[in-house]
């Protein structure tokens, strides 16, 4: 029996779910657990998402008829734990207690580094995002995929392929995608709120952010910060950061692009980018107590942001003249 057909059994096998994404959960997070939660019901069993915050406001556009909770207070008491798209235990966030103290725990997963912390894993790291996973699951689940379904997945598809464009985007993450618009994905609607719809407060705060962005003598790297005080100028939300530091990274000749934010009691969280050069997990997040994919990586430091940022630079200057010393 193959990992994705014993995981399917185990979910057929069990009820009362509470599916859970990581925290700052993104579309993928997100999408692929509202996905499959209501593939669980169609199951006819209980379920419930768990995301750490709650769901960003960017996603409460979309049509979702599955409950999400963040902690405050639950519709029930889940027996089975299924984790999606989380890498690690502690990216469950406040969500990790409740996991644990379920009775049966499921994980599927596309970071390859992910240890297997459930009875059934499911783990591909070659699988451009979660969504990936899910719609093959939803498939061997023998659950037919309606519109939200679709629409749900699309938005995890396209997150973290980075709209079909980045180099993990493989023949499946495609016919993923054409699974979706034969279910009557809305694609064009989607789209619209996902990519070329912005509050005020995000357009205001990118505004901030890049006017202030700083790069090193030769510009192969280029860094901003992100305050409170910013957010508070521009009305913004703190999920309005996501992208922002996209923008760093697509200036010509960047190689290495870092968004540092101010994360309050002297912790300062960093969103790292690479071309594809430099590695910025193994050379730079996980040095310092992270970690991430190749292309985009992530660290927290306990430090203000002026000395975080030191740290990070230096840690990202030395991987790039390791890789211009090899060249
Ligand atoms: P972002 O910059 O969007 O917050 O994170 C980019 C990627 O880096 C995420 O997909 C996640 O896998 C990873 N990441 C971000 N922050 C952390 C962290 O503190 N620890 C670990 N292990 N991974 C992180
Ligand atoms: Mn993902």
């Amino acid at each position: 029996m193959n990992r994705m057909t014993e995981l399917a059994a185990f979910l057929r096998a069990h009820d009362d779910y509470a599916l859970f994404g990581h925290v700052n959960p993104d579309g993928d997070a997100a999408g692929s657990c509202i996905a499959l939660a209501k593939a669980l019901q169609a199951l006819g069993k209980r379920t419930f998402v768990y995301l750490p915050g709650g769901l960003p406001e960017l996603y409460k556009v979309f049509p979702c008829t599955v409950e999400i909770a963040d902690g405050r207070d639950l519709p029930f008491a889940p027996q089975t734990g299924f984790s999606v798209d989380v890498s690690e235990p502690h990216r469950l966030g406040d969500g990790r207690a409740l996991f644990e103290a379920c009775v049966n725990r499921a994980v599927l997963d596309h970071h390859a580094t992910n240890p297997g912390f459930g009875e059934v894993c499911v783990v591909d790291g070659d699988a451009a995002a979660c969504g990936e996973l899910a719609v093959a699951l939803i498939r061997e689940l023998g659950v037919e995929m309606d519109s939200e379904m679709a629409q749900w997945l699309y938005i995890a598809l396209c997150t973290d392929s980075g709209r079909f464009g980045y180099s993990s985007t493989r023949a499946e993450t495609l016919e993923a995608a054409a699974d979706c618009l034969r279910a009557g994905l809305d694609v064009d609607g989607v789209t619209q709120q996902l990519y070329r719809t912005r509050s005020e407060g995000r357009t205001r705060l990118l505004g901030l952010v890049l006017a202030g962005l700083e790069m090193n003598a030769d510009k192969t790297m280029c860094w901003a910060r992100l305050t409170d005080e910013m957010l508070s100028r521009a009305h913004a939300l703190r999920e309005d950061n996501e992208g922002v530091v996209n923008y760093l990274l697509e200036i010509r000749g960047v190689q290495f692009a870092c968004l540092a934010e101010e994360r309050g009691s002297g912790q300062t969280k960093f969103s790292l980018r690479s071309k594809g050069r430099v590695d910025v997990a193994r050379d730079v997040a996980v040095p310092l107590g992270g970690g991430g994919h190749a292309c985009a990586a992530g660290v927290t430091l306990n430090l203000d942001m002026e000395e975080a940022l030191q740290t990070v630079l230096r840690t990202a200057e030395a991987a790039l003249k390791n890789l211009q010393e090899q060249e």
